[in-house]
């Protein structure tokens, strides 16, 4: 246990024994699955399904008796299918690129948007922030759920924002180091970058800047990338875990004990399933993350299957919160690749190269980190009757195939035209990804 001084943003929340917060949490699902069953007809054809009425749900126990959500079915349900309030309530939506390359979107409701800040602040506040901070988001400000959220938090706490949003690095160490900033938020990847770029800079973290911490998240890191982040900024780095379905950032943060991430129990319930049985799992162990909004009025979400592993720790944490923690996350259960924060399903680009006659459906990607900054090579083998054609030909396929992931995927990849034959072929299950990215 370290022995600083841990800061709470909201003690009574966080800190209340856990038989109180599964009545809170009871109290709170039952009132949630009766408004999805009486205002979203997803819900209420699902609940029919498996001979469930909001009847049944009387604790927070009962809440095995649901079905389980999908991110497919945000996808079927576009655009609002499965908002609970009429549109007049909802005062925003963002999204996060989904299966398809079309987008999701969240509905928040004023409330919904408040309590997403609450998440946020105590997720500052865990991190070590107060009104004294001066926090940059670096994190996108958009769309995308991580500036608006690091954002509202920032705001909520009283500190000073410096909402940069993402890119332009340069500008970004500008405002740092001429400001005074404090407190970083953005993904891991990025807070790599900016320290390595400080660093070619010949700056010294210590003395050139004042940060002394940082939120990040949205995509998956490691403890070595943690210990170096530490070293290359002269920070506490801390993990954040958010998901666009749920709420955004701030679902779960850690403090700066930093041994998981504190769950917002208040606000969400989360469980570990068998990913084959759908089986809640207990305590301690290994499993699919699954999350439940507990308060959430315009797009609220039963039983979301996040796809995400990780396992669930109860025990009191050294900092004084009770909220039960996450460890990070160590795998997915589907085949999700994130790259620079965009979801990309091996299975989008398949289908883009199956329509594309001139090539074969043998192909390979190849994931890399290079400068901190994630890059995907698409390798696809060529036709036997298409590679003896001239060589503009093969450039006008190869730009298109670019040009189709890039609108469909929302990413720039590099396309390689390979000669026949020259892909492994595998005897069972087709090695599609090759993720050389050292984490
Ligand atoms: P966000 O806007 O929060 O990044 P998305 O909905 O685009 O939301 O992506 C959510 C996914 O990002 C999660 O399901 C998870 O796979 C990944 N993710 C987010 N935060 C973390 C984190 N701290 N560690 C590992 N993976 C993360
Ligand atoms: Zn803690």
């Amino acid at each position: 246990m370290s022995t600083r001084k841990h800061l709470i943003y909201n003690p009574v929340m966080e800190c209340m024994s856990r038989d109180e917060r599964a009545a809170l949490q009871g109290e709170r699902l039952v009132r949630t699955v009766r408004h999805e069953y009486e205002n979203v007809p997803m819900y209420r054809e699902r609940m029919k399904a498996k001979g469930v009425t909001p009847d049944d749900i009387r604790t927070i126990e009962d809440i095995v008796k649901l079905p389980f959500m999908e991110k497919t079915d945000l996808r079927d349900q576009w655009p609002y299918g499965l908002f609970a309030v009429p549109k007049r309530e909802i005062v925003r939506v963002q999204g996060s690129s989904g299966t398809t390359g079309h987008p999701i979107i969240s509905g928040y409701t004023r409330d919904d948007v408040d309590a997403w800040s609450e998440m946020m602040a105590r997720t500052l506040t865990g991190a070590g922030a107060t009104a004294e901070d001066i926090v940059q988001v670096a994190y996108g400000l958009g769309l995308f759920t991580g500036g608006f959220g690091a954002y509202q938090g920032a705001d909520k706490i009283g500190a000073m924002v410096v909402p940069m949003s993402s890119g332009n690095t340069q500008r970004q160490i500008m405002m740092m180091r001429e400001l005074g900033v404090t407190v970083i938020c953005c993904t891991p990847s990025y807070a790599t970058f900016l320290g390595e770029t400080i660093r070619d800079m010949g700056l010294d973290p210590k003395k050139d800047l004042k940060l002394r911490a940082g939120c990040f998240g949205a995509e998956p890191w490691t403890e070595a990338m943690r210990v170096r982040i530490e070293e290359l900024l002269g920070i506490d780095a801390c993990d954040i875990y958010g998901l666009t379905e749920i709420c955004g950032p701030g679902a779960s943060f850690e403090c700066l004990e930093k041994q998981g991430m504190h769950i917002n129990e208040d606000y969400l319930y989360a469980e570990i399933i068998d990913p084959v049985t759908g089986e809640q799992l207990p305590y301690g162990q290994s499993g699919e993350l699954v999350f439940t909004t507990i308060t959430k009025q315009g797009m609220p979400m039963m039983r979301y299957r996040t796809h995400d592993i990780c396992t669930l720790d109860p025990t009191p944490c050294g900092c004084g919160r009770t909220t039960t923690r996450m460890t990070r996350i160590t795998g997915r259960t589907d085949d999700m690749l994130i790259i620079r924060g965009v979801n990309v399903f091996p299975s989008q680009i398949e289908s883009i190269l199956v329509r594309v006659p001139e090539v074969a459906p043998f192909y390979q990607l190849i994931v890399d980190r290079v400068n901190s900054a994630d890059t995907m090579e698409v390798q696809v083998e060529m036709t036997e009757g298409f590679a003896a054609s001239a060589p503009e030909s093969i450039e006008t396929v190869r730009k298109y195939i670019y040009e189709q992931i890039r609108s469909v995927v929302g990413i720039g990849t590099t396309v390689k035209l390979v000669a026949p034959k020259t892909i492994t072929r595998s005897e069972g299950k087709a090695k599609r990804v090759i993720d050389n990215r050292k984490l």
